[in-house]
């Protein structure tokens, strides 16, 4: 499906355009459909842009919104596989879009409040000229190989005893292959080499953009900082934990590299 992004909304009302309607971090859904703008008749929305020509629009809805008939409010992660995923993925842009128009009400420098520019995805100060663009966190994630084995961590924060990738975000100033140099040095204490690109992920819960790395183990025992990991062990093909589910992109690195691809 082809998407063209879109800054302005059209002149013209379209109660066939796909509503991407959020309440905090759940998605108004018809069923395993996204509802359309006569679903949502009152409230102003955002455009987001036009799928296979179709109209799209992202709409703010209130905490506490009763869903209409029909209609029910979802968390975005777990609608994954059940909304195709060109929608979910556009709903990912909404959801971001709608929290930087939110975040963005006033001037970051001087407080007064901010204007919509006309043509482009910005929100402007009539104050003192400074513009406002949706935000995008770059986070690396790699997987390290060392002898066959991977090295698969259970973070702080996540959920059940599942294992991943790991992952942290990029500081100013430095490159991704070096972020990932730092990040694995910092958390597990090894040096790292050989880092190659393997792919990217919008993420947007807030609004991260994974880019995803293998790397070779170079030297040093691993040794974890307790403020970010509980456990890092390097596992077997045939001797894996419980990890990601498929939607993730740290998911699709331990997939390439238990399909045996060079990576
Ligand atoms: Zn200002």
């Amino acid at each position: 499906m082809r998407f063209e992004p879109l800054a302005d909304l059209p002149p013209q009302r379209d109660p066939e355009a796909l509503a991407f309607a959020f309440s905090g971090d759940r998605m108004l859904v018809r069923g395993d459909a996204v509802p359309t703008a006569a679903d949502l008749d009152g409230i102003e929305p955002l455009a987001l842009g036009y799928l296979d020509g179709r109209l799209c629009l992202a709409y703010q809805l209130e905490e506490g919104h009763e869903a209409g008939e029909g209609l029910e409010l979802l968390a975005l992660r777990p609608l994954w596989g059940r909304i195709a995923e060109p929608l979910w993925t556009l709903a990912g842009r909404a959801l971001q879009t709608l929290a930087w128009n939110r975040d963005h009400a006033f001037c970051g420098r001087c407080g007064t409040p901010t204007v919509q520019l006309a043509g482009e995805r910005a929100r402007g100060c009539p104050n003192c000229g400074l513009a406002a663009y949706p935000r995008l966190a770059p986070a690396v994630i790699v997987l390290i190989e060392r002898d066959g084995a991977a090295l698969l961590c259970h973070g702080v924060r996540f959920p059940g005893r599942m294992y991943s990738c790991l992952a942290g975000f990029v500081e100013p100033g430095e490159s991704l292959e070096g972020a990932v140099v730092r990040e694995v040095r910092e958390e597990v204490g090894l040096r790292v080499e050989d880092v190659r690109y393997q792919g990217s992920q919008p993420w947007p819960f807030p609004h991260s953009l994974m880019i995803g790395f293998r790397a070779r183990w170079k030297s040093g025992e691993i040794e974890c900082d307790p403020t970010e990991i509980v456990d890092a062990k390097w596992f077997r093909r045939d001797d894996l934990p419980n990890i990601p589910p498929k939607i993730s992109i740290a998911r699709k690195l331990i997939d390439g590299w238990l399909a045996g691809e060079p990576g």
